[in-house]
């Protein structure tokens, strides 16, 4: 006997084992449990009825109570259409209908009461209602009284009638079957500090609710319950990697003293130093070290990142950095590389196009620990690769790898694991950091290093070009440097080139004195390069390039940064562009080019990036524009995939479950508390069925 909400939705009346897999295969719900979770993602107002006379068409979705006095089609081909007059004690309407008007006809009886729901519109000066719902009046539905929830549902399963109705209609089978299977799963004294309905009356109230303050208690309750396990989980897991897994002690500081007093190019911000004491506290306590690093752009991660390696090199083990891109890669590695010289560590770079005789003489060094920084991309996480004592892994801009990939990282130490940095350029509003990162420690470079002034970000019309281009005149003129980035369009790489290469030429011809790098995706890697530095040597003094320059490339004499089309950007690209400049000691500049007609949402992206240069700032706007999954990547990680309740909106009640979980934890950690028995059966409930409360990394 399966436990009751384990059991098959094919034993509800009027479903059985065909329609259950048609269900099962188009929306995913296969038992019990999973129907009762299938939450209303809206509800129609059925509270009252309206009398036909005080309806008008700027009203929302009414209900009203009538006859069908008078039924017709009028009209030829697609203007056909069925009209049926609708009276009540007060007036009459018109409800209309342009599809399925042979069923319809069939179905509606004259003189008899009728229940009809609809949005009204306005047709001729007269209010009608097209294709409203109409039911004969029962008993049942002439209470007034109630939301209708309205559920996701899809074209097959309506084309076998399992419409929003019909769903409802399986729920209230199952819950009220439920009775005395629904446990509470909060305990006593949290359901009163937050005022908490109980489980079981949430879960009715969310599929059946009288009235919006019900409504809005179910709502409470269920998403505060839903951020509540997720952070349970997401501290437990932290608790549990802090207790059960020792990480390597590295406590030799050799290397960290003679690059501090001999070569250390310029003084750290008080932040750097904060974050790097972090970071080597956690490294010699003995516990395996998971931290994320967020700094915004240019906020200079990569010398912590250095020095950090350091600490691990001093004591004979080795260091990894693995970046999203070839070309982040090879910065990385070129500015490391000058580095490690200085002090004779070695340090080799592995990427996609490293050659077959190159891997093998660096698998070798690796698994024979000659070598002590390896510096990649994904190329770095294959199998084949293998460390002699890999103690420190770094990952930089974490918002392009998935969760799997960090995990990967976790085993390439074969006896311990290698204490782990994530490093993310893109600020990641608290919520989501939380979230997603819930089981991370987090250090933050809240600081610009000295000198830096901000970069003033000015948006403009693309008419307004030939000021833009007498500006730039202007700062090359005082030995500046530019970019002007065009977008990459995904669906035509051709039209990309298009633009590129014409505002390519229209530049060459505003600027026939100076000389222009060009650099886009389908150069071949050793071109692209050349012209890369050409541009660092400031050989040429105008960049045209797309997108490829986004990440990580750093000129310091570069101040202005020209972004054709912005509208076209995402914010968070917006951002990376922006940070390309304003990394020397000169006034920068970000200049916004668009189009006249801009959407709603893009003319907010570009306001933002008008108003603000703080990274946290833009992404939370980014957070609530796009909504979690696209800015982190990590769909697939899980945790982002609710119920219910919203990172992006609930943030108050996300940052209230995280603290009640915390509280929990610190003072019952193994939930063995007799006021903790609620959490520990659902956690024991969740176990069984579900995979994901093992360790992610
Ligand atoms: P990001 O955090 O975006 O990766 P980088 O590590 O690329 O930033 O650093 C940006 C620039 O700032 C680099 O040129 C780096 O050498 C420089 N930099 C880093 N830290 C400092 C500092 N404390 N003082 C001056 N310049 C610094
Ligand atoms: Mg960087």
């Amino acid at each position: 006997m399966p436990a009751f909400f384990d059991t098959s939705i094919e034993f509800l009346k009027g479903v059985g084992p065909q329609k259950a897999a048609l269900i099962g295969k188009e929306m995913g719900l296969f038992t019990y449990g999973d129907l009762i979770q299938h939450y209303p993602f809206r509800y129609e107002d059925r509270t009252q009825f309206h009398t036909i006379e005080s309806v008008h068409a700027d009203m929302p979705f009414v209900q009203i109570k009538g006859r069908i006095t008078k039924m017709e089609t009028v009209g030829e081909g697609r203007k056909k259409r069925l009209v049926a007059r609708f009276e009540d004690d007060t007036q009459a309407m018109e409800l209309v209908w342009f599809k399925g008007i042979q069923w319809v006809v069939k179905k509606l009886k004259l003189g008899v009461d009728y229940v009809a729901f609809g949005k009204p519109a306005v047709f001729g000066r007269k209010v009608n209602i097209a294709h409203p719902e109409i039911e004969i009046l029962t008993t049942q539905n002439n209470k007034a009284g109630f939301l209708q929830p309205v559920y996701h549902t899809s074209e097959k399963m309506k084309a076998k009638f399992i419409d929003s109705k019909a769903i409802s209609k399986m729920i209230r089978q199952v819950i009220v079957q439920a009775e005395g299977h629904i446990y509470e799963t909060l305990p006593e004294n949290l359901l009163q500090q937050f005022s908490l309905i109980e489980k079981k009356y949430a879960l009715w109230h969310i599929h059946f609710p009288s009235n919006q303050e019900l409504l809005q208690k179910a709502q409470f309750r269920l998403k505060f319950e839903e951020f509540f396990f997720i952070q349970l989980k997401l501290l437990k897991m932290k608790v549990t990697r802090i207790d059960k897994f020792k990480g390597q002690v590295f406590n030799d500081s050799s290397l960290l003293t003679e690059f501090y007093n001999q070569h250390l190019p310029f003084d750290l911000t008080n932040a750097q130093k904060r974050v790097i004491r972090e970071i080597y506290q956690d490294m010699k306590s003995g516990k395996q070290m998971n931290r994320l690093l967020q700094g915004d752009v240019g906020s200079g991660k990569t010398i912590v990142a250095f020095i950090c390696m350091l600490l691990v090199v001093s004591s004979g083990a080795q260091a990894s950095m693995m970046a999203p891109t070839e070309i982040l890669a090879d910065q990385h590695y070129e500015g490391l590389k000058e580095y490690a010289d200085l002090l004779g560590i070695k340090i080799a770079k592995l990427t996609g196009s490293s050659k077959t005789a190159e891997r093998r003489v660096i698998h070798e060094a690796l698994e024979d620990g000659s070598l002590q920084i390896l510096v990649g991309t994904h190329a770095l996480i294959e199998d084949k690769v293998q460390f002699k004592n890999l103690g420190l892994a770094i990952i930089d801009e974490q918002h392009r790898f998935g969760v799997a990939q960090r995990a990967k990282l976790w085993k390439k130490n074969a006896t311990q694991f290698p204490h782990i940095l994530v490093m993310t350029a893109t600020p990641i509003p608290r919520t989501l950091a939380m979230t997603v990162y819930g089981d991370l420690d987090v250090s933050i470079i809240d600081e610009l290093p000295a000198g830096r002034k901000p970069i003033q970000t000015i948006h403009e019309y693309d008419g307004k070009r030939l000021s833009v281009f007498g500006f730039m005149k202007k700062e090359i003129a005082k030995g500046r440097q530019i970019y002007v980035v065009y977008p990459l369009i995904e669906e035509s790489e051709k039209l990309e080139l298009k633009d590129l290469m014409d505002g390519y030429e229209s530049i060459a011809r505003a600027f026939p004195d100076n000389h222009i790098s060009i650099v886009h995706g389908k150069m071949k890697p050793q071109d692209k390069d050349f012209e890369m530095q050409r541009f660092v040597k400031h050989e040429t003094q105008i960049m045209v390039a797309t997108t490829v320059i986004e990440v990580g490339v750093n000129v310091p004499n570069a101040s202005v940064m020209v972004i054709e089309n912005a509208e076209r950007f995402g914010l968070a690209q917006l951002h990376q562009l922006r940070g390309r400049v304003g990394r020397g000691a000169d006034q920068s500049y970000c200049v916004l080019m668009t189009d006249y007609k801009l959407s709603k949402e893009a003319r907010i992206r570009i306001d933002t990036m008008v108003k603000t240069n703080n990274g946290f700032e833009i992404a939370d706007v980014d957070l609530r524009l796009r909504g979690p999954g696209d800015i982190t990547g990590t769909q697939q990680s899980g945790v982002l995939d609710l119920l219910i309740a919203d990172i992006s909106k609930d943030t108050k009640l996300l940052q209230a479950a995280r603290n009640a979980a915390s509280d929990i934890l610190e003072a019952d950690p193994e939930l063995s508390a007799d006021q903790n028995r609620n959490i520990l059966r659902h956690i024991n409930s969740l176990k069984k069925t579900a995979v994901n409360w093992g360790r992610i990394s």
